[in-house]
């Protein structure tokens, strides 16, 4: 999943993105509204991770300018204030949640997939298909019981698929939401990943979970 920080103390910026990049999220990073907001009519994020106190354009202003403009991405506000009014406003105009600075690591993790979750309308941390299992909390996948190891890049593709699953999502897709914007497209990264999974978890299978659509992309569900 592509996450967008806008964070303008570059070093938290960066100890952030350090931090969701380990575990396994695309992150581009940005230090003001401005920028924020030319990244957001480029990229498709799946949640932004945005600072309130930030030079120029506020935090606030970012947002209220994505909604009136109609993007639903999730937003979760950091801010350094802990007043009331601060975080009634920042509800009020639209925010998904709020996270005091300075705030543990563990925390904003939990609050990213909580986000993700309310957005993708998934109830828990575990995505399941067929015999299939994919906890985007623990990291851990299992097919048929039997847990199957991935690596990082691996997993963020499985987990996008599965976020998507009876959807057929295009490589074009595949690529905006895994891979980060330093990433130059153009190769058959997607199709060589897909490969991937494949071995790993349809393989020796009878039911295959991970289907090719002839000139649209890739779909997982049951055969
Ligand atoms: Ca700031």
């Amino acid at each position: 999943m592509r996450l967008l920080i806008v964070e303008d103390e570059v070093h938290l910026q960066k100890i952030i993105k350090k931090r969701l990049i380990k575990e396994g999220y695309s992150v581009d990073a940005c230090g003001n509204g401005k920028e924020a907001l030319d990244y957001l009519a480029v990229f498709p994020y799946d949640a932004v991770i945005l600072d309130v106190m930030l030079p120029g354009m506020s935090g606030m202003d970012v947002l209220k300018k994505m909604r009136r403009e109609g993007s639903a991405v999730p937003v979760m506000f950091l801010t350094a204030k802990d007043e009331i009014e601060d975080r009634v406003e920042g509800l009020n105009c639209g925010a998904d949640d709020y996270l005091v600075k300075p705030f543990a690591f563990e925390e904003l993790l939990a609050r990213i997939r909580v986000m993700l979750r309310r957005s993708a309308d998934t109830p828990t941390d575990e995505l399941a298909l067929a015999d299939l299992r994919v906890d985007v909390g623990k990291h851990t996948v299992s097919r048929a019981g039997s847990r199957v190891e991935l690596s990082a890049k691996e997993f963020a593709v499985l987990e996008y698929l599965m976020r998507n699953q009876g959807r057929v999502l295009s490589r074009e897709q595949i690529e905006q939401h895994v891979w980060d914007c330093g990433y130059e497209g153009g190769s058959n990264m997607v199709d060589v990943y897909i490969r991937y999974l494949r071995k790993k978890l349809d393989e020796g299978y009878e039911k295959k979970l991970i289907h090719t659509v002839r000139g649209a992309g890739y779909v997982v569900r049951e055969p």
